[in-house]
């Protein structure tokens, strides 16, 4: 009998313009159309969402955190109770991240071995290890899982970027080695911080290894756009073509452009979740603080092209009112319309590569959408309610979307 393959990519279209490409990710709960956004339920939840409200913003992949899902309830329990899609009753593909970024992220030491830190629930101290880390991810059963890496901080001097590197790559190794089930994709994570030669090494490094798909992290942490962009040109066309590529941490418009642009496949970012809880909507109009004043009495939805089930229903005074009153059913109205929003623009930049017109989808996007970076930025953003989002990615505290001490996602 005939076994179709669980896993598989294939690249459907390319654009003339630039490295960007639409897919088709098959995992075993389901294909995903790239380039693709994959919101963050951290704690094995989406923020004030409920499964059904997550399928119907149109998402198609969920990211969990290994890290705080070990901490609590841990994986041995949610392995006995089915394992992650039936624990949190999530027919979607999920991933999974290692933990490192959050245990690299607490007061920590790193030997060869791994990494020693406290658990921040009962301070018993734990070694976690690339073996760990994919045990643990084996026991939470996600579609897709990854290596464990050294994160290093932002900025990093050349001779820790460089000794961290290397023993990151021992690291992936044995990762691939710990591996035992087969109905889980592993993927490798390029490192080297802004060193062009070391970014390049890695990528090298890593596709020798085999890997199914290729992360590139210790990026989104405060380098801004135009470092972004140098890495991702330093390093992402050295990743095999004809497997799935990942940007960790990343969901800003800008850098969602930036990122597919250079042929990355997938995204994810825990922001749009975390600017909902505060009344911050982002709109193919520009952004908007729906806790502003100025929005009491408007009749409006947040976005009138939105098909989002908020946009439908609710005008822009009531999610006002819902925030003045402190109701939790305004972060959820929030959070539908902030990740719909996303899946909604994935889709326009999608379309954008199948037809062939990237560049011009791009301009037509930022015309009406403004922008965060550059001169013109108050006076390109639609709305006019926008703060500095730059600096609003660190407010890690209102979410715990990365744990305590997060003030950044590689
Ligand atoms: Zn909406």
């Amino acid at each position: 009998m005939y076994n179709p393959p669980m896993f598989s990519f294939r690249v459907e279209a390319t654009s003339s313009q630039n490295a960007a490409r639409a897919g088709e990710l098959q995992t075993p709960h389901g294909t995903i159309q790239t380039p693709v956004f994959m919101p963050v339920g951290t704690r094995a939840a989406l923020r004030a969402m409920t499964p059904d409200q997550v399928l119907a913003t149109g998402s198609q992949i969920v990211l969990s955190n290994t890290y705080h899902l070990a901490l609590q309830p841990g994986a041995d329990i949610v392995q006995r109770l089915g394992g992650l899609h039936q624990f949190m009753n999530m027919p979607l593909p999920i991933l999974t991240d290692s933990g490192g970024f959050q245990v690299f992220s607490l007061p920590k030491t790193v030997t060869e071995e791994g990494v020693t830190f406290k658990w921040e629930k009962n301070g018993a101290p734990f070694l976690m290890t690339p073996e760990t880390s994919i045990s643990i991810q084996e026991q939470l059963g996600a579609d897709i899982i990854m290596a464990f890496d050294e994160c290093v901080p932002y900025p990093c001097p050349r001779d820790l970027a460089e000794r961290s590197l290397e023993r990151t790559h021992r690291w992936e190794r044995r990762c691939l080695e710990a591996k035992t089930r087969d109905d889980q994709w592993l993927f490798g994570i390029v490192q080297g911080s802004t060193y062009e030669d070391l970014r390049q090494q890695s990528a090298r490094a890593l596709t020798a290894m085999d890997f199914p798909g290729y992360a590139i992290g210790g990026l989104s942490v405060g380098e801004g756009l135009e470092v972004m962009d140098a890495v991702l040109s330093w390093c992402a066309h050295l990743l095999p073509e004809h497997k799935p590529r990942y940007l960790m941490g990343v969901g800003f418009a800008e850098d969602l452009w930036c990122g597919v642009g250079h042929g990355i496949d997938m995204f994810d970012c825990v922001i749009p979740t975390r600017h909902a809880r505060g009344g911050l909507l982002y709109t193919f109009q520009g952004r908007m603080r729906v806790n502003n004043k100025r929005f009491r009495r408007d009749r409006l939805p947040p976005d009138t092209t939105c098909p989002c089930y908020t946009c439908q229903n609710f005008s822009r005074a009531y999610l006002h009112h819902l925030y003045t009153a402190d109701e939790v059913t305004g972060t959820t109205l929030c959070c539908i319309h902030n990740i719909t929003f996303l899946q909604e623009l994935m889709k326009v930049i999608r379309q954008a590569v199948l037809d062939d017109r990237f560049e011009e989808a791009k301009a037509d996007f930022f015309r009406t959408y403004g922008t965060s970076y550059g001169p013109n930025k108050r006076e390109a953003v639609g709305l006019g309610h926008e703060d500095d989002l730059r600096t609003s990615r660190s407010d890690g505290k209102q979410d715990s979307g990365r744990g305590r001490n997060d003030k950044r996602r590689r």
